[in-house]
């Protein structure tokens, strides 16, 4: 068997969807790096530097704050199962595939769940998130700041408000706004915020940044239950990320290094260089898609930099174009999901991704395609 399988030889690829992105080959060379164990001194002052760097990309000084070992979903999963109880009232709030993810979670983690609703490809309404925080006393409010299904991005600071008005804590999926979109979790007030490497981070898919502020530290110390999760126990997991160091489950080495990479090349670049790129780079494609006669499907205002919505004209088939993209120009877009199947594609400009080349690229792909 070993003699007929060749070695690994994957397509190279212009990764323009919904996630991955395209890595920057400096956290591919760190990734090979070799591995050390766990418990190393030296891996000890990796793991430091990457706390401190989290915390700067992430603008908090929530002491925990750490990748959790999984994708963007497993993050989802450590916010809501350690702050729900069975029986609290969450609300959650659904415009699209992951706010759906976030109910679902919370339903199984015996959450009473209240859901607020937007239709797909329209923000959260806060006027709905308060009369459902005024209809009963609410554990935890739960949102997508970056819906990638839509392509829509949620303002946040007026729902921050409302929900520490009424005790609750908020929960926030940061997974393709984090390193493409200012993220602000402290100012913003944001108790509970994943995110995931494959999107803006550009570093493979495999970690889940997460933070916790006191306030979410203190509802996850008082719980009267267990967590239901054994492995993404908080209070365990940290203890392996905190002063005691001590072994829970063994970490993806070799991840980290990337993840360590990640950071030092967003800090290298600065936060608003990033963003500004993002927008910018966002700007031009709109312009390009909108000249060839195309629309978004997002209003002007609350439109993600990295992830770009756009009807699918009448009698132009998905699936062939993105197939033509794809052999023709090495190039991933992103179909629909749900509803919005055969009626949209999703754009990525995520991290490494967003250039002006690759926008160029896609622009002319495209309108030889159409
Ligand atoms: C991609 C994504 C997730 C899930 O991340 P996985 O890495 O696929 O587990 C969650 N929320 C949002 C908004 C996403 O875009």
């Amino acid at each position: 068997m070993g003699d007929s399988v060749g070695v690994l030889n994957p397509p190279s690829r212009i990764l323009m969807g919904p996630g991955p992105s395209n890595v920057h080959p400096r956290v591919l060379q760190a990734m090979a790096l070799p591995t050390i164990g766990h418990l190393d001194p030296g891996f000890i002052t990796i793991m430091d530097e990457i706390k401190a760097m989290l915390k700067q990309v992430m603008l908090t000084g929530n002491e925990l704050t750490f990748p959790v070992s999984g994708t963007g979903s497993a993050g989802m999963e450590a916010c809501l199962c350690n702050l729900i109880e069975p029986g609290d009232r969450c609300v959650i709030c659904v415009n699209g595939v992951f706010g759906q993810r976030m109910a679902d979670i919370a339903d199984r983690n015996g959450g009473e769940v209240v859901e607020v609703q937007a239709p797909w490809g329209e923000p959260i309404n806060p006027e709905q998130v308060r009369q459902a925080l005024d209809a009963g006393q609410t554990k935890l409010v739960a949102i997508v700041h970056a819906e990638t299904s839509t392509g829509i991005l949620q303002p946040l600071e007026e729902i921050s408000q409302m929900t520490h008005e009424h005790d609750a804590l908020l929960v926030v999926d940061t997974v393709t706004s984090l390193g493409g979109h200012p993220v602000k979790v402290d100012e913003w007030g944001i108790d509970a915020c994943y995110s995931g490497t494959q999107k803006c981070l550009s570093i493979p898919p495999g970690l889940s940044p997460v933070t916790f502020s006191d306030q979410a530290i203190c509802a996850l110390e008082n719980r009267s239950s267990k967590v239901s999760s054994w492995y993404l126990d908080m209070a365990m997991v940290r203890e392996y990320w905190g002063q005691a160091r001590s072994y829970h489950h063994t970490a993806p080495i070799n991840m980290l290094y990337g993840f360590h990479e990640g950071l030092r090349l967003i800090l290298e670049e600065g936060l608003d260089n990033r963003w500004q790129r993002h927008k910018h780079n966002h700007k031009l494609l709109v312009a390009g898609l909108e000249d060839m006669g195309l629309e978004m499907l997002a209003a002007p205002a609350y439109r993600l930099w990295p992830l770009n919505a756009v009807k699918i004209p009448p009698g132009v088939d998905d699936a062939s174009v993105r197939r033509e993209l794809l052999e023709r120009f090495s190039l991933e877009i992103g179909g629909g999901l749900g509803d919005l199947k055969g009626r949209i594609w999703r754009i990525g400009l995520m991290g490494y991704t967003s250039t002006e080349n690759n926008v160029m690229l896609l622009l002319s792909a495209l309108r030889q395609i159409l």
